[in-house]
């Protein structure tokens, strides 16, 4: 059985103030004690969130690969590490399109996560554009080779299906067009990992989740969790971490 999982990507988002008041309603609310909950602050507020949030684990949104050294404006895997937080955010299509990462470098990154101790999730998904000449799993199985063709172990990764067009739009996808992406990812974990991975790996689904359609989306089959963006700032947030209640 996947253990459910649900995480709230912050992006670039929050104060200390707002950081606070998030991890207060966290800490007071009540929580679906099968759900694991994962936040992923801003780099610099890692630290607070790590010694103040009692209900959750936390993931840094991003790493470099290497583990120090002179490569300005980074943070490493040891450092997050070091501060305490369990996972890091890879592959995350702001950071594939925004910031041009691609997958060979996005995969370097896995690597070393990997290596330093920390829970990866890896975020894959096509544009519309892509969805719309037919190349969706086209697209996801080329984002999960790139990390095939460097890790073998994938007991510490949680892959992210997030559909590009679906992120910050209000579009969310349809529980079948959800499922019927993370059943293909489960069969090519299949075919290129091994039988035992394709089962124990969990599936989370991201893009314009929210209180009122992470039920439904919940409920199939390969659907695991949900990564969650906007809504993981508001109270919301709780209702979708008990969205199995
Ligand atoms: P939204 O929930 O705001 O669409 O963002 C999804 C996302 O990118 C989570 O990583």
């Amino acid at each position: 059985v996947r253990q459910f999982i649900v995480g709230g990507n912050w992006k670039m988002n929050g104060s200390r103030g707002t950081v606070s008041t998030l991890v207060k309603g966290l800490n007071e609310a009540s929580l679906d004690k099968n759900v694991e909950v994962v936040v992923a602050p801003p780099a610099l507020y890692i630290n607070s969130v790590v010694e103040t949030l009692k209900v959750g684990q936390v993931a840094g949104q991003n790493i470099y690969s290497e583990s120090k050294g002179a490569f300005t404006g980074e943070i490493s895997a040891e450092m997050l590490k070091d501060v305490g937080a369990q996972w890091v955010l890879l592959g995350h299509s702001e950071r594939r399109h925004v910031f041009g990462e691609d997958s060979k470098s996005i995969a370097k990154k896995v690597k070393h996560a990997l290596n330093t101790g920390l829970k990866v999730m890896y975020c894959v998904g096509e544009t519309l554009d892509e969805r719309e000449a037919n190349q969706t799993t086209a697209v996801v199985f080329e984002q999960l080779q790139a990390v095939a063709d460097v890790i073998q172990d994938w007991s510490q990764v949680v892959i992210a299906y997030e559909p590009v067009w679906a992120i910050g739009t209000g579009k969310v996808a349809t529980p079948e067009q959800a499922q019927e992406v993370h059943h293909a990812i489960r069969q090519w974990l299949a075919d290129k990992v091994n039988a035992q991975t394709a089962e124990a790996t969990r599936i989370m689904y991201g893009g314009s989740v929210n209180a009122g359609n992470c039920k439904e989306i919940g409920k199939k089959a390969d659907v695991d969790g949900f990564l969650v963006g906007g809504a993981s700032l508001k109270p919301e947030f709780i209702d979708i971490i008990n969205a199995q209640l």
